[in-house]
């Protein structure tokens, strides 16, 4: 899988991101949308630079073209984003299977919504499809990495983040990473 946007485009939007308690969950978030194909996030009703920088300084190191933005109205990057025809999902465990959606789901422009705490009735109502990875209650986070897994069929994990200044090389045992010369190989 090429990083290039030849495959329709995924962005993260998280809702009800309280700027005192959940940097860490959020940038997660955001990291997690990075990694497994997402190409954005929007963070939504909060201005937060911390949380931006933080992302954006992994995306300087490891590559990529992955953005991200803060601040702006959920309803208001909703609506927009349904004007423009797109689709939204919203990953909850009160909605219908993954496994039964995902057919309608790939290949399409998404916006997959993930909350915090308590996820506003609204949200429910403008979401396309309202969906579930499984019916117990969990993480933003893992309902959120399982649901690009399974929309990329696994294929996010090969996708190769050019730009970035180290690469991982894998290993066995203990951490092996190289530098990446500008304009080198
Ligand atoms: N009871 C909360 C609610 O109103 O949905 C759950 C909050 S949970 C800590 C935070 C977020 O994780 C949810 O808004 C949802 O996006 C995601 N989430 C948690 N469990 C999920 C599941 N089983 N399926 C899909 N998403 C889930």
């Amino acid at each position: 899988m090429s990083e290039a946007r030849d495959r329709p485009e995924v962005v993260v939007l998280r809702i009800g991101h309280r700027p005192f308690r959940d940097k860490r969950v959020t940038t997660h978030v955001g990291l997690t949308a990075r990694a497994f194909g997402a190409s954005g996030i929007v963070i939504a009703d909060f201005k937060d630079k911390a949380v931006e920088r933080s992302i954006e300084k992994i995306v300087r190191v490891w590559g990529g073209d992955f953005w991200v933005r803060s601040g702006d109205s959920w309803r208001e990057v909703v609506e927009e984003w349904k004007k423009r025809g797109k689709t939204v999902v919203h990953l909850t465990m009160y909605g219908k299977s993954l496994q039964g959606a995902l057919s309608e789901l790939r290949g399409k422009d998404l916006m997959v919504v993930v909350g915090s705490e308590k996820v506003p009735r609204e949200v429910y109502e403008v979401a396309d499809f309202n969906v579930a990875i499984g019916n117990q209650p969990h993480s933003e986070v893992a309902a959120l990495a399982v649901f690009l897994d399974r929309l990329f069929e696994g294929k996010e994990l090969h996708m190769e983040f050019k730009g970035g200044k180290m690469r991982v090389i894998p290993s066995e045992r203990g951490k092996r990473v190289e530098k990446i010369r500008i304009g080198g190989a």
